[in-house]
């Protein structure tokens, strides 16, 4: 089996798909691996470290004989020309966004497997790319925004006089909130959070942090359908906006992280609650890039309004290029040594995670999230 690593093409990608120690372990399975010069340079890993750890460096076109394409972002399908007839192309594809790319993925024939299509089910949880991104991510969201802000996090007591601690409130407790959490707490702020997800409360406390719930209208109860959230209710809505008035005005700094799979992110703060909160305080949009829980965030951008700075980057992990890039090429080897075949010397998927993950094959869509 022939393994390609290509360098990301796309504009702030900054993480590789593969590191030398996973190199050295798909080496060890069989496979050889062939990686694109300069690939992982922004993630500190050089070409001679990737030849040191057994892999071809070709200046483009690694794709040219492959079995298996890997990459951070899908390739543009151009990319992936001279790959064998049925190759796979590992990558996080972003199925709902780029839609049309998944089609040309199966005009080219090629069968493209969606990583954050991963089930969330216990033995795939070493293989799932949105758990070890949004990890990353929620930890440099406090860590920028700490950054942005004009004071300081912990309380200090001074010869000079005490400064007093940074309020801080997370918004959606799923893996990037609960990093959230924990770092702003580390660095000394009091930490309130809260969710739609009522199971959250009790992983909020444990990290003492302060629980704000909406009580008069019921949430979600449980873990639902592999531990995402949906849509909520008008009513809820309201509850949580009310809720969420009172409770913002008094902090410094907000972390928003809420997501609904395949639908626009819920919009959870408005421009009237912005201008409630002190000048000087700051809000860390991680949802900016799927439309934003925050009413005026952009992309890449610090915007200032009523005083109050409002933050958010496009693909936060990139900004942690290298650990994002180790942890993302272990959920890649994670994935595909769990399935590989020895017989035949290369992965051979069983149907629940095959069926989750495959976009397409033969020549057409077969996804059922994306047909349905
Ligand atoms: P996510 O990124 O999809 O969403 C982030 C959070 O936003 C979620 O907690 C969600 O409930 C919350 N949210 C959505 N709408 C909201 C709203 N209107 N107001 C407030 N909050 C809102 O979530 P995630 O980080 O992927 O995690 C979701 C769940 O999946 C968690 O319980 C996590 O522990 C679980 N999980 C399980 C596995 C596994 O078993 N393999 C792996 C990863 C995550």
């Amino acid at each position: 089996t022939r393994i390609a690593v290509l360098r990301e093409r796309a504009a702030g990608e900054t993480r590789v798909s593969a590191t030398p120690e996973t190199v050295k372990k798909f080496i060890a399975l069989g496979a050889s691996v062939v990686v694109e010069s300069g690939a992982g340079l922004s993630a500190s890993v050089s070409d001679d470290e990737y030849r040191a750890a057994g892999a071809e460096i070709v200046a483009d076109g690694a794709a040219h004989g492959a079995d298996i394409v890997f990459g951070v972002q899908g390739p543009a399908p151009e990319l992936l020309t001279g790959a064998k007839p049925g190759a796979w192309v590992v990558a996080g594809l972003d199925p709902f966004a780029k839609r049309a790319r998944v089609d040309a993925y199966a005009a080219a024939g090629v069968e493209a497997l969606a990583m954050e299509f991963m089930p969330r089910i216990t033995r795939a949880q070493s293989m799932d790319i949105l758990s070890s991104q949004s990890n990353l991510a929620g930890y440099k969201a406090v860590l920028v925004a700490a950054n942005l802000y004009g004071r300081a996090f912990p309380m200090m007591m001074t010869a000079a006089g005490t400064v007093s601690a940074a309020k801080a409130f997370v918004m959606g407790v799923g893996v990037a909130g609960l990093q959230a959490i924990a770092t702003a707490r580390r660095l000394g702020a009091q930490v309130s959070a809260t969710d739609v997800r009522s199971a959250t409360k009790e992983q909020i406390q444990s990290l003492g942090a302060k629980p704000i719930f909406v009580e008069s209208v019921k949430g979600i109860e449980g873990e639902g359908a592999g531990g995402y959230a949906t849509e909520m209710s008008e009513e809820y809505q309201k509850a949580q906006a009310e809720l969420v008035s009172s409770h913002i005005a008094k902090q410094d700094i907000v972390i928003t992280t809420a997501l609904i799979p395949g639908r626009p992110a819920p919009r959870l703060i408005s421009d009237a609650q912005i201008a409630s909160m002190k000048p000087g305080s700051v809000i860390f949009d991680l949802a900016v890039a799927q439309g934003g829980n925050v009413e005026g965030s952009v992309p890449d951008q610090v915007v200032e309004k009523h005083g109050v700075k409002i933050v958010g980057y496009s693909n936060t992990p990139a900004h942690l290029p290298a650990d994002a890039s180790a942890l993302f090429s272990r959920n890649l080897y994670n994935f595909l040594s769990a399935f590989w075949d020895k017989e035949q010397g290369k992965p051979v998927l069983d149907e629940e995670i095959g069926n989750a993950i495959r976009l397409t094959q033969g020549g057409k869509v077969v996804n059922e999230r994306l047909l349905g």
